[in-house]
């Protein structure tokens, strides 16, 4: 595995989870647990290319559907 540091703090970032929001005129949806790296020291996430599309494919998905707002869980689709 490779070592990425925090763009911030340069601290080593570690496997880890967050959230991701997405916004769109009167709908807010926020998928949580999507897999990321994490600064332990700043809280910096960075979330892989791939998995950060994935993460709004769904919250589109929710948005479409007319919520307000929606908290949703990350799954692969
Ligand atoms: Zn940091």
């Amino acid at each position: 595995m490779n070592q990425v540091h925090c763009p911030a703090c340069k601290t080593l970032m570690k496997d880890g989870t967050t959230e991701l929001l997405l916004r769109r005129e009167r709908s807010v949806v926020v998928v949580e647990g999507v897999p990321a790296l994490v600064c332990p020291q700043c809280g910096e996430a960075s979330i892989a290319a791939e998995t950060s599309q994935g993460a709004y494919e769904l919250a589109e998905k929710e948005i479409n559907r007319g919520v307000a707002l929606e908290f949703c869980k990350f799954r692969v689709a």
